[in-house]
């Protein structure tokens, strides 16, 4: 594996792949790797020649109130696991460079942006597809590789590659559990022991709703609803959303169908937490 820091070396490295006809699959992450990340380069491994994964925390899709400070940062491990996981180039730019002085671009998607997550993090999604645009027009992989974790992200990444025309594919990839159901994410180091079991509660609630919603007769709301209690009785202690949602456009859907999403943003503690399910 190599290791670049500039735009150019990036460029430089893959100008002799791609002489060669070979494909290039890209990972993007904000590091404090774990094995959801590694999953996403694993099956990049798997499909391309060329595998390149970045970290780096990106400022952008941070709001001033939120954790861009204090987000965990681990940048040797990072690099020890995208080694073992078979990366080719682990590239780590710098804001600089992404962002240099003077920078006034915005890439947005604002319908798929506004809504669900967008609603308590209104410049959020704005921040990564800018910051992601920019790269995947810079980098042009043969595929970019998503975790279904971020299911918002990944609709509105979709939309803009269509969008945009970019030559590319969008693949994406399940989420990895925990044993007990919990989503990984680099901000589960924030939860305490008291808090991990509540944490836990989403996927078993999540579970227990889809099953429902599979159902004959299901009504949405109701289902919603007692989603809604059961994740309050769970002690989850506040809830930003919890929606079945069109897995495209991600309007409401008022009739569950095979391939609709449930989707749920929480709070528990001072951590916030996202996860979805298939219908
Ligand atoms: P992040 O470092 O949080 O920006 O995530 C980088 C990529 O890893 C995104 O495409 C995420 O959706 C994906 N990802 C994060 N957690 C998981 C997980 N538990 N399972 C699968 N993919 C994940």
């Amino acid at each position: 594996m190599i290791v670049v820091r500039s735009g150019e070396e990036l460029r430089r490295a893959l100008e002799e792949a791609r002489g060669r006809g070979r494909s290039v699959g890209y990972v993007p992450t904000m590091g404090a790797l774990h094995d959801g990340h590694l999953a996403l380069v694993r099956a990049a491994r798997g499909l391309d020649d060329v595998v390149v994964a970045s970290v780096f925390v990106n400022p952008l899709q941070f709001g001033a109130d939120e954790d861009f400070e204090t987000y965990p940062r681990d940048e040797e491990r990072d690099l020890g696991l995208l080694e073992k996981a078979e990366a080719d180039i682990a590239w780590l730019p710098s804001a600089e460079e992404l962002f240099p002085a003077g920078f006034g671009l915005t890439i947005a998607v604002p319908r798929l942006s506004n809504v669900l997550c967008g609603v308590g993090r209104p410049t959020h999604f704005a921040g990564v597809t800018t910051e992601l645009g920019k790269i995947l027009i810079f980098l042009a992989p043969t595929a970019v590789y998503l975790g279904e974790k971020d299911f918002q992200q990944l609709v509105v990444m979709r939309a803009l590659v269509r969008d945009l025309g970019l030559p590319m594919a969008v693949r994406a990839v399940p989420t990895v559990r925990e044993p007990d159901g919990l989503a990984l994410s680099s901000r589960n180091v924030y939860l305490t022991v008291d808090q991990r079991p509540v944490a836990a509660s989403i996927f078993r609630i999540l579970s227990e709703l889809t099953t429902q919603l599979r159902g004959e007769r299901a009504s949405v709301d109701a289902v919603l609803a007692e989603g809604r209690q059961a994740l309050t009785r769970a002690g989850v202690q506040r809830i930003e959303y919890l929606e079945l949602v069109d897995r495209e456009t991600l309007d409401p859907v008022r009739a569950a169908e095979p391939g609709n999403r449930l989707v749920v943003a929480v709070w528990v503690g001072s951590t916030r937490l996202i996860d979805n399910m298939e219908v």
